[in-house]
């Protein structure tokens, strides 16, 4: 059956995979980068993380991410107040950067997400979940909230001796965005996706219900 047939993403091997028992892992004969793996209800626990991450991500913007004391003065901002403050100051495309970095992508990415593992809860999945898987891969490197978090800590430490400052609910909340991310990405499984999808010739992949990302079938090339 050629529809069982893959090629590595690394070396182009073309090979069949083998059954793959529950938390295992294929990999390619010839480079050993892992082909295909057998998570248990990957998608049932992704879209759960990725539930969780929509509401602290909404969480992160709209609460202070710190606060800073200084003399007397109080001053808070959120994540896309700071964006505003740097765009004030003439820095229109660091600010831009800056809010599509830490909000648009973040945000655009778990949009696609939630909608491609909501749609593929019905079978066959409509194959515009495809497009939508792409998306999300090509949006998912432009989250950088890790990057974000880091600069904050390194210029809140650089600050620490002139100025109070308080961590505000947004920063934990962008702590746990990060863990969530993390969650989404060990979690998920594009493979089990695509082998919902209905194919361009109108055929639907060639797999049973049981073991719906699993060819069965043995290896060798
Ligand atoms: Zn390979």
């Amino acid at each position: 059956m050629t529809e069982d047939i893959i090629a590595c993403p690394d070396c182009d091997l073309l090979q069949r995979i083998p059954e793959i028992p529950p938390g295992g892992k294929a990999c390619c004969l010839r480079c050993g980068h892992i082909i295909a793996q057998n998570k248990p209800d990957s998608l049932g626990r992704t879209l759960a993380l990725t539930f969780a991450a929509a509401i602290v991500l909404v969480i992160a913007n709209v609460t202070p991410l710190m606060g800073l004391s200084a003399v007397g003065r109080h001053a808070s901002t959120t994540i896309l107040g700071g964006g505003l403050k740097v765009w004030l100051q003439g820095e229109e495309i660091t600010a831009m950067l800056v809010a599509f970095c830490t909000v648009v992508a973040p945000a655009t990415y778990i949009a696609c997400m939630l909608t491609l593992l909501l749609a593929v809860k019905r079978r066959p999945a409509p194959s515009w979940v495809g497009i939508l898987l792409r998306a999300s891969k090509f949006n998912y490197p432009w989250a950088m909230v890790e990057v974000m978090m880091l600069g904050i800590l390194v210029a809140l430490i650089k600050i620490a001796d002139l100025a109070t400052v308080v961590p505000g609910i947004g920063m934990y909340a962008v702590g746990a965005l990060i863990i969530l991310f993390a969650g989404i990405s060990v979690n998920f499984d594009p493979n089990e996706v695509w082998n919902r999808i209905r194919w361009a010739d109108g055929k639907y992949p060639q797999v049973s219900a049981s073991k719906e990302h699993l060819n069965p079938e043995m290896t060798g090339q």
